[in-house]
């Protein structure tokens, strides 16, 4: 009888042998029993017993159910995943578990069709024009107004009774969804006329197009708005025209209807999109049209890196430098880092698009490992922004803004341009202190103060979400003398509405925009002028276009400067770089002006003397003294429990388990520490980091030593997780 090993969605290392009656393809998912569960697992591989049949029969167990005729991965992802599992030394059914969409790891089917529901005439009639008295109804009719919703969505939304009393008053009924479309859509013809690329856009264009038949790393290192998206327009046009498919990938908030729509405008074709908040079935939809070949594009965030393609073309990273790339939990895999491992197999071009190039991209393109492709120039004659210090040492402040700042602002407002205020902290006020004795309110669980939101009148910890209303008076001496310190967004919203009362005024955080829609709204009609003044938080440096944003404030960037992160000076001049990409678009010219305590920080000249190109080559040569990222490679074991001396115990533990082999390996341990935030949701929280400046050699002592560390007792107690290459502490 033929054995079939399967990778099974459980946290162990290694795959799983049974019994089955015919050969099976590895990529095809089956259905076994696991201890008293029943799971579904794909096939990693199928042979003949070499020990003979009756000792198999005797020890293994038979293969329950077979789901798919045809294996539903093909070799590539097949080979991506078992690298997934090897790379970031996680369980493999683990892995697959996260590679598949949720309705096949669910164990749903394949198919071309749903069951839905859909509004009848009477129905269209009612969404028009109201009657109903139920809510519910109402709500519902409207959901439906939109187009059909597959049935098992929509039993998820309404109860049985509003169903059933809308099939009743024959305002619904059955119909079905397609997840297959035919498109010919290789066959486009391009529905606008390019703009005439730049000389440097026209060097990057002619070198992709020369290498477009093969794997060749790209980085397309380009000023915001220097048309680096013009750049991926005008390349994948032969690639689609060849019948090739292109898979883009796009930060989190970077994926708007705008971004998509500019895609779809060039070629007038379909383009999926794959993103987090879609449901299951939508995602399930993108995937098989991507697999079958239906889509010539695809545009999705980072597990859109696991899309099955039919014929792929070429792979797009853009803003390669943003953190959402990297998933922070579970498998913590790095989604440009598998583009490049995709694109290799696939033996497709590959493009790294960023204005503000991660490191260790960088490191690659001076290494000629990747082809450099830079783009220094504004498209359209916009451009650069000026950077400025502010030195707010000894200044009186108004809402936290320094006096000579606000006469900046008045002007630029009084020419009837907008300004962009940045602040990275949402909230009214970071802390509520005691006037009296100086004790601040603190989340019990995080031993971090609250954060003050006057709008709801509460007080909530940014670390762990906890939130309770603001305490009468002091825990520590009764003194009913509370005060808030520091500002937050709210604060400083308030505070502009003070100093500029006839300016109209918009704030963009977490807590102000709720939803991607809403978002969408807002910087809509920011480009609509209907504000002048734009107050917000990390949300406004990302991607988004102001065309009419000519000044760029951006207050209390002290923190990063001394962060204990090494990767917080990158991080922060991305974060004002990229900020500085969003003034002056048009032919406006544009300044940025930083209000700082430290105004000689070697960093911040630097940025301001010399750009991030050359700050970024400078951060390389620390790096590389320090014998830090990319010039070593990293693993983080981190370890969390209720009391502190547990993880830091159990982390103590496994660097003896690494102290054998440390000297092979050539590598370095740093902590056990405390994590940067040591305390949350009541959890103290360490770390070790293991460091080598050989990957290959990082990576075997990381095996070798992994049985051991899984052996000990405390492990099956403490929650612990591995990260290899870190990008945060
Ligand atoms: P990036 O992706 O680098 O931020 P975009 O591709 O979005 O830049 O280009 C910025 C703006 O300049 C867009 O409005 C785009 O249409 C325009 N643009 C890009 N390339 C050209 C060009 N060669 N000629 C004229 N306008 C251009
Ligand atoms: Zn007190
Ligand atoms: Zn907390």
């Amino acid at each position: 009888m033929p054995i079939i090993d399967v990778a099974v969605p459980v946290p162990l290392r290694q795959t799983f042998s049974y019994t089955s009656e015919q050969q099976l393809e590895p990529g095809v998912r089956v259905s076994v029993p696991f201890g008293r569960r029943q799971l579904i697992g794909v096939v990693t591989a199928s042979y003949n017993d070499p020990a003979g049949e009756t000792e198999s029969e005797v020890k293994l167990k038979a293969v329950t159910e077979v789901l798919d005729e045809q294996p539903l991965f093909d070799a590539t992802l097949q080979a991506l995943t078992q690298w997934l599992a090897t790379y970031y030394h996680h369980p493999i059914g683990e892995v697959w578990a996260t590679v598949m969409p949720t309705r096949l790891r669910k164990g749903g089917a394949l198919s071309d069709s749903v069951p839905a529901l859909t509004l009848t005439e009477a129905g269209q009639a009612e969404a028009q024009t109201p009657t109903l008295r139920g809510k519910k109804q109402l709500e519902c009719i409207a959901l439906l107004a939109r187009g059909p919703v597959a049935s098992e969505e929509i039993k998820t939304k309404f109860s049985n009774a509003v169903l059933k009393a809308l099939e009743e008053k024959a305002l619904t009924t059955q119909t079905s969804i397609r997840l297959t479309e035919k498109q010919d859509w290789a066959s486009f013809s391009l529905q606008q006329t390019p703009p005439v690329a730049s000389t440097e856009q026209g060097v990057a264009i002619a070198a992709i197009n020369q290498q477009a038949s093969h794997f060749v790393p790209f980085l397309l290192d380009g000023v915001t708005g220097s048309g680096k998206t013009e750049v991926y327009l005008q390349v994948i046009e032969p690639v689609l025209k060849q019948g090739r498919q292109v898979l883009i990938l796009v930060p989190e908030i970077g994926l708007t209807p705008q971004t998509v729509g500019r895609f779809e405008r060039r070629f007038g074709i379909n383009v999926g999109v794959l993103h987090s908040q879609m449901t299951d079935l939508a995602r399930l939809k993108v995937w098989q049209q991507a697999r079958r070949g239906e889509l010539g594009i695809i545009i999705g965030t980072r597990s859109a890196i696991f899309t099955p393609l039919k014929r792929p073309g070429m792979i797009i990273v853009d803003e390669e430098h943003d953190e959402s790339f990297k998933q922070q939990d579970g498998l913590r895999y790095h989604a440009r880092d598998l583009a490049v491992k995709r694109a290799h197999t696939e033996n497709v071009p590959l493009i790294l698009g960023s204005a503000t190039p991660s490191l260790e991209s960088l490191n690659n393109a001076l290494n000629k490992r990747y082809t450099h492709l830079t783009l220094s120039q504004r498209a359209g004659g916009a451009s650069h922004t000026q950077l400025k210090v502010l030195d707010s040492r000894d200044q009186p402040l108004h809402a936290g803004i320094a006096q000579g700042l606000i006469s900046i602002m008045r002007s630029h407002l009084q020419q009837g341009n907008q300004v962009l205020v940045f602040l990275n902290r949402r909230g009214f006020a970071p802390a509520v202190l005691c006037h009296h004795c100086g004790q601040t309110v603190d989340c019990k669980s995080c031993e971090r103060p609250f954060t003050y939101h006057k709008s709801q009148g509460r007080l909530q910890c940014h670390h762990c979400g906890a939130s309770r209303r603001m305490p009468q008076q002091c825990s520590e001496c009764n003194s009913h003398d509370l005060q808030t310190s520091g500002i937050g967004t709210e604060q400083l919203e308030q505070g502009l509405g003070q100093l500029f009362p006839d300016v109209q005024q918009v704030r963009i955080d977490s807590d102000a925009v709720k939803g991607k829609d809403k978002l969408i709204t807002r910087l809509d009609e920011i480009n609509a002028r209907k504000y002048q003044l734009l107050v917000g938080t990390q949300i406004l440096s990302k991607g988004h276009h102001f065309p009419h944003v000519t000044l760029v404030v951006v207050l209390d960037c002290d923190g990063a400067l001394f962060s204990a992160d090494f990767r917080a000076a990158e991080k922060l001049a991305q974060l004002i770089t990229q900020l500085a990409g969003r003034a002056g678009r048009a032919s406006k010219p544009g300044e940025m002006w930083l209000q700082t305590d430290n105004p000689g920080h070697p960093l911040l000249q630097d940025l301001i003397n010399n750009g991030f190109a050359h700050f970024a080559r400078q951060a390389l040569q620390e790096r590389k003294l320090g014998a830090l990222p990319p010039y070593s490679s990293q693993a983080i074991f981190r370890a969390e429990a209720r009391e502190a001396g547990l993880a830091a115990n159990l982390l103590q533990q496994i660097r003896d388990c690494y102290r054998a082999s440390v000297n092979v390996a050539k590598g370095q341990f740093i902590g056990p520490l405390p994590c940067l935030i040591e305390k949350r949701q009541g959890r103290f929280r360490y770390m070790l980091v293991l460091q080598s400046q050989q990957r290959a050699a990082l990576h075997s002592w990381l095996k070798h030593h992994l049985p051991e560390v899984e052996a000990l007792p405390l492990a099956g107690k403490v929650r612990w997780s591995l990260d290899i290459d870190p990008v945060d502490l």
